[in-house]
């Protein structure tokens, strides 16, 4: 990208992103070069991350090894799903995954977990991410009936209306009541440690960001 192309990019990225100030947002503009490399620039290909190379951060950067859900989280980021996290969408999830409120960020879970993107977290999709996260434990004798049993003590705490789904109703008041519930079905937000190891890294400067 020419100097001049970037520069407009960066000073919008400063202007509508309102968790990061100037020195943030340059430092992360500055990483996510780094990250995406010597790509040459094509007319109408956007530069970015691939699912792949976005999956291996997660992975990397933010300890998530969960396949299913580092996918839906790439999804999350990569908001006009063209395949690639662009510059800005590196900004606008970044944002979120490190300085997101409490509403910004069930509303990202809720659409992580709603897989199929029906506007309800339903039974199928609790058993998909629940056996997916807790195969890692020892197993029972016939796993996919404890995991039939979390899922109706999952959904008794948290269907409100009783329907037999999670609306966003639903979902947005057992977290409120339990913060716990935010990241119910699988870990899609990075833990505490590396988000401090990540941030004291890359604000301090990008260019030494060699973790990858
Ligand atoms: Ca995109
Ligand atoms: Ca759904």
């Amino acid at each position: 990208m020419n100097r001049k192309k970037l520069q407009k990019v960066t000073d919008t990225l400063i202007k509508s992103c309102k968790h990061f100030n100037k020195y943030e947002v340059n430092c992360l503009i500055t990483l996510f070069y780094n990250l995406v490399g010597d790509v040459a620039e094509r007319p109408g290909v956007a530069i970015g991350l691939d699912r792949n190379a976005f999956r291996n951060i997660l992975h990397v950067t933010f300890g998530m090894t969960d396949d299913m859900i580092m996918d839906r989280v790439f999804r999350g980021f990569d908001k006009d799903n063209d395949g690639s996290v662009s510059v800005s969408e590196w900004i606008y999830g970044l944002s979120l995954f490190l300085r997101g409120s409490l509403e910004e960020k069930m509303k990202y879970c809720f659409e992580v977990f709603d897989l199929n993107g029906d506007g309800f977290i339903s039974k199928e999709e609790m058993f998909h991410m629940l056996k997916n996260s807790l195969l890692k434990q020892p197993s029972e004798e016939d796993p996919d009936e404890g995991i039939k049993d979390l899922v109706e003590i999952t959904l008794k705490k948290m269907d409100q209306d009783h329907d037999g789904k999670l609306s966003f109703a639903d979902y947005e008041k057992s977290v409120r009541e339990e913060t716990l519930l935010l990241e119910a079905f699988g870990p899609c937000l990075p833990d505490p440690k590396s988000q401090l190891e990540f941030e004291a890294q890359v604000f301090k400067d990008p260019h030494d960001f060699n973790d990858m």
